[in-house]
């Protein structure tokens, strides 16, 4: 028998166990032969539109996904129901990848090109059923191919509830949860396709209740003290002081209880703030000024007050290490097209948002790569990148020109648009994981790289403090 014919039966035989080695353009066929498969996941999670830690049927739809793929699962982990953690593989190196699942509170809308509610009390307007989902798709695709090359190392999908406001990774944070891991990728929908050095604020949120005194508010309102009053001096105080914070700062509020008839005298009322800049340091210094605000509030409007912190997320630290390899990965991976019906949908979409017509080049092509990032948000992947090295991308899920939050988001999340970006997420998470397990150099560059950014007098101190998870803070 001559060698080739030997290897040929060999791996045959490999084959017919299911065992044979696959190479990466194989992970990236068996992840386009799923598709029907995920975006039906993400259909179903995009129907659920469940709230920061009421996601039940979202977490439980991914945990079992993973589950029949071979993982095990560790559920309600750091005091969170519908926080998990599926794992496959033993040993080092540990890859983390991180997957939401929470929607947004009055954002429901039909997959449809004109605004039009769905009459649910939420949406995916962040396209988190896509995160989730194609995180999933990812964890699955790298399972395989560590089980049939029998490559050593662990692959581990974090199910993180609650991130939109709820900081649901703060608390895996704090528990440790991320101490073996060597990597953590993660990605983000949104209206194109990148992989640069992430920018994020740092966040701290709180709800500010105060209380007064009732009573009827013409025939005896000397009698009464009222909450309301304490609110609004409060907002009032806070917006003379933007004057007098640094410009790139972030203070934003809504009054979530401002009483109840204009008869009464309020005795109760609630504000709920978020203050958020690019230094924690100077998100702790404004929030401390915020809550002086409030106890003058009190004192001047013969009312009391309390707070709750709500959550606390940390700016994002990037690791160019892992983040130049996700770009080398999204770049090799590509962009996609719309069909005609897509292009239809887009085009309508794009109306809605002041656009002549739809920036097709954007869905098609990779944005140019930047090591300088700025963005204006804040996300509790912020936590994560202080503990592990980690890198993410974004994909074009919505309309180029949508901003996230918006209904057109949810819109475009709804439909094969969304489910083609997410694609293109899954494929490049997967990759990067699996040049990651093949390379221990560059894992020990990411982490070099992480100490010297971090700063050798870096101590992690969650800035929500040692609140447990608010877990009706969509109640
Ligand atoms: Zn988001």
């Amino acid at each position: 028998m001559t060698k080739k014919i030997y290897f040929f039966l060999v791996s045959l035989c490999c084959l017919s166990m299911g065992n044979s080695q696959i190479t990466k353009e194989e992970v990236l066929k068996s992840l386009d032969s799923k598709y029907s498969a995920y975006t039906a996941i993400a259909q179903n999670i995009w129907k659920y539109a469940e709230m920061g830690y009421q996601e039940e049927k979202s977490s439980a739809l991914l945990q079992k996904t993973l589950s029949d793929a071979g993982f095990s699962i560790k559920k309600g982990v750091a005091g969170m129901p519908t926080a998990f953690i599926a794992e496959y593989g033993s040993g080092a190196p540990v890859i983390a990848v991180l997957g939401e699942f929470d929607a947004l509170p009055g954002l429901s809308q039909k997959a449809v090109s004109k605004k039009e509610s769905l009459g649910a009390e939420a949406g995916h307007a962040c396209g988190h059923h896509l995160f989730g989902t194609a995180s999933t798709a990812a964890a699955i695709a790298v399972k395989d191919w560590l089980k049939n090359n029998k490559v050593k190392g662990t692959i581990r999908f974090y199910g993180c509830p609650a991130e939109e406001g709820g900081s649901g990774k703060v608390y895996m944070v704090r528990e440790n949860l991320f101490n073996d891991v060597d990597i953590a990728l993660h990605w983000h929908p949104n209206n194109q396709n990148a992989a640069n050095a992430g920018a994020a604020l740092a966040n701290k949120s709180a709800k500010f209740r105060f209380y007064g005194v009732s009573a009827h508010a013409a025939a005896s309102p000397e009698k009464g003290r009222s909450a309301l009053d304490g609110v609004e001096s409060m907002n009032m105080m806070v917006n003379m002081m933007r004057e007098h914070i640094p410009q790139e700062a972030r203070i934003h509020y809504v009054i979530t209880d401002g009483g109840k008839a204009p008869n009464v005298v309020p005795d109760y009322a609630e504000v709920y703030y978020y203050a958020r800049h690019n230094n924690r340091d100077v998100v702790i210094d404004i929030f401390n000024r915020i809550t002086k605000a409030a106890e003058g509030a009190a004192i001047g409007t013969g009312t009391t007050m309390d707070f709750e912190m709500i959550g606390g997320t940390y700016e994002l630290l990037p690791n160019l290490t892992v983040q130049k390899l996700m770009f080398e990965n999204l770049t090799s991976v590509g962009g996609f097209t719309y069909t005609d019906e897509e292009k239809k949908f887009a085009d309508e979409i794009s109306k809605t948002l002041g656009l002549e017509k739809t920036d097709l080049k954007t869905v098609e092509n990779i944005q140019p790569y930047q090591t300088e990032a700025r963005a204006f948000g804040s996300t509790d992947v912020g936590d994560v990148s202080f503990a592990v090295p980690t890198a993410g991308l974004s994909t074009a899920t919505w309309v180029p020109g949508t901003p996230a939050h918006s209904w057109q988001a949810v819109a475009a999340g709804g439909t094969s648009i969304g489910a083609k970006g997410m694609m293109v997420a899954a494929k490049t998470l997967a990759l990067t994981a699996i040049d990651l397990f093949e390379n221990e150099e560059l894992i020990k560059n990411a982490k070099s790289e992480l100490l010297e950014r971090r700063g050798v007098d870096f101590k992690y101190i969650p800035l929500l403090g040692d609140r447990a998870p608010a877990l009706n803070y969509r109640n």
